[in-house]
């Protein structure tokens, strides 16, 4: 199996049987990402302890891309700081835009590919930019209405 495969097996994987799925009952944060251009729509709910991300986890509907990324972002965001995780933010965004691949990156590394594929890059990297908006709330906007 080629690395390319390889890739997009885990990204199959991923979107067929996303990890972190569900919603959290004490989120700190909670944001709602919508991608317009695919139809992608995702909630984020994080659990924010002292400025370490302690739980993550999202629900929606999306292509495989942008759930096998909020999968894979759940996985790689779980117990890093705030810091840390818009430093990786930074680095996906490089990546999924240039394709140029970093060692820190871990398993991220499979959105490669999504580099030649303009249009993609926004599945990709939504969920980031929500759970990006979603650390930059305050408490109060998370108060849910159920
Ligand atoms: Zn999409």
């Amino acid at each position: 199996m080629s690395l390319r495969e390889l890739y997009q097996e885990m990204i199959i994987d991923h979107g067929k049987s996303p990890r972190n799925f569900g919603k959290l009952d004490h989120a700190s944060h909670l944001q709602v990402g919508h991608n317009p251009l695919c139809g992608d729509r995702l909630v984020i709910y994080i659990e924010e302890n002292n400025g370490i991300v302690d739980k993550i986890r999202f629900e929606g509907t999306g292509c495989a891309i942008s759930v096998a990324s909020a999968s894979l972002m759940t996985e790689a965001a779980m117990g890093k700081s705030v810091q840390e995780v818009e430093n990786l933010f930074s680095r996906f965004h490089q990546l999924v835009t240039t394709g140029e691949t970093m060692d820190d990156l871990g398993k991220l590394v499979v959105f490669a590919g999504v580099a030649a594929f303009p249009i993609r890059v926004k599945c990709a990297t939504l969920p980031w930019h929500t759970l990006k908006a979603a650390l930059r709330s305050s408490s109060n906007d998370s108060v849910s209405t159920e």
